[in-house]
């Protein structure tokens, strides 16, 4: 019995210093000191034999019992230290690393595009004025020579809260406001957020305007001319950018007309964008009605005045090759992220 007894003891020590992992360790603490482990079993045998053998051979079994319990105790700490040591080194920190760099955002191409109509303007000696986006009527469109029958009312698509207020469709009224207010000469800019109830592939309900006036004395349509060319070539960088005007109508102006551009995709040859005509259409200018003075009380007699608007989400297409106007409002940064400064 003490020969099965030994073997039993080496096998068990052997195994627990081989035991890799604490669920093996548990197998082997039921393979052999569970209710039908071999020591187990060998302590039953004990009952059997004779009464003078049976304290000896009791005191052997248990005393290898207590050797086995011991020598898996042992392997649990050590298992369990090994174990917590593997985690330390894997969630170790090291505080000697770099941090991480944050994300240096740009502005939003409209934005850069309007600051860059800005700074063209100011340069030129103009004031940059800016109105309520919550207009009432008659800023909106009665000062501007648009009465509430006048058909030019139902081509705005008008957001109304109700009779009186409105979100205002174009930045025109800021004209009206700043001659109400000053005395000329003046030379405003006003840029800022328009909105109209339609929305496609080329319209959405909120997007961007430049207005812009000048009423002094002798303001003539040559300077309405000479100023929107040396404007437009300024902006897309070309001295030779073709610039043409076309007969229109708007209440605002008389007369009125549209700007135009050579075409800056094709070169005026013919393209999808210019529909092969190889010009776009950029502005909508005139010279201030007389009509628009008298609303705000400066004299027609003396001052005469040219006005100008153009949406910037257009130009912005224009000077980045944008094709779909949504982009600017869908703030997906893929898109946003290629427009880095100085571009
Ligand atoms: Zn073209």
């Amino acid at each position: 019995m003490q020969e099965e007894l030994d073997a039993i003891r080496t096998r068990a020590e052997a195994d627990i210093d081989a035991a890799e992992d604490l669920d093996t360790l548990e197998q082997l603490r039921v393979a052999y000191l569970g209710k039908k482990g071999a020591l187990t079993s060998l302590l039953k045998q004990v009952g059997q034999l004779e009464p003078e053998a049976r304290k000896e051979a009791g005191q052997a079994v248990n005393a290898a019992k207590e050797a086995v319990q011991q020598r898996l105790e042992a392997r649990r700490e050590e298992l369990a230290r090994v174990a917590l040591d593997r985690r330390l080194e894997a969630e170790r920190v090291d505080v000697s690393l770099p941090g991480r760099d944050a994300e240096v955002g740009n502005l939003h191409p409209v934005t850069r595009m309007l600051e860059r109509i800005e700074d063209l303007f100011v340069a030129m000696g103009f004031e940059v004025d800016q109105g309520p986006e919550i207009e009432d009527a008659f800023h909106n469109f009665e000062a501007l020579n648009i009465p509430e029958d006048h058909p030019a009312r139902m081509m705005h698509d008008t957001f109304y809260f109700d009779d009186h207020w409105l979100l205002r469709t174009h930045t025109s009224p800021v004209q009206i406001r700043v001659m109400a207010e000053r005395e000329p000469p003046l030379r405003t800019i006003a840029p800022g957020r328009v909105f109209r109830c339609d929305s496609d592939v080329t319209h959405t309900p909120m997007f961007h305007q430049v207005e812009g006036f000048v009423v002094d004395e002798g303001v003539t349509f040559a300077h309405l001319k000479g100023l929107m060319k040396d404007f437009l070539q300024r902006l897309f960088e070309r001295d030779d950018l073709p610039v043409r005007f076309r007969p229109s109508y708007f209440p605002f102006t008389e007369p009125s007309a549209e700007v135009d551009i050579g075409c800056v995709l094709c070169e005026g040859t013919g393209c999808r964008v210019c529909k092969h005509t190889g010009w776009l259409e950029v502005l909508g200018a005139g010279l201030i009605h007389p009509n628009v003075f008298g609303y705000v009380g400066v004299d027609a007699e003396r001052y005469s005045g040219l006005a100008f608007g153009m949406g910037v989400e257009r130009l912005t297409m224009l000077r980045y090759g944008v094709d779909d106007l949504r982009l600017f409002f869908e703030n997906d940064v893929r898109f946003l992220a290629q427009f880095q400064k100085g571009a």
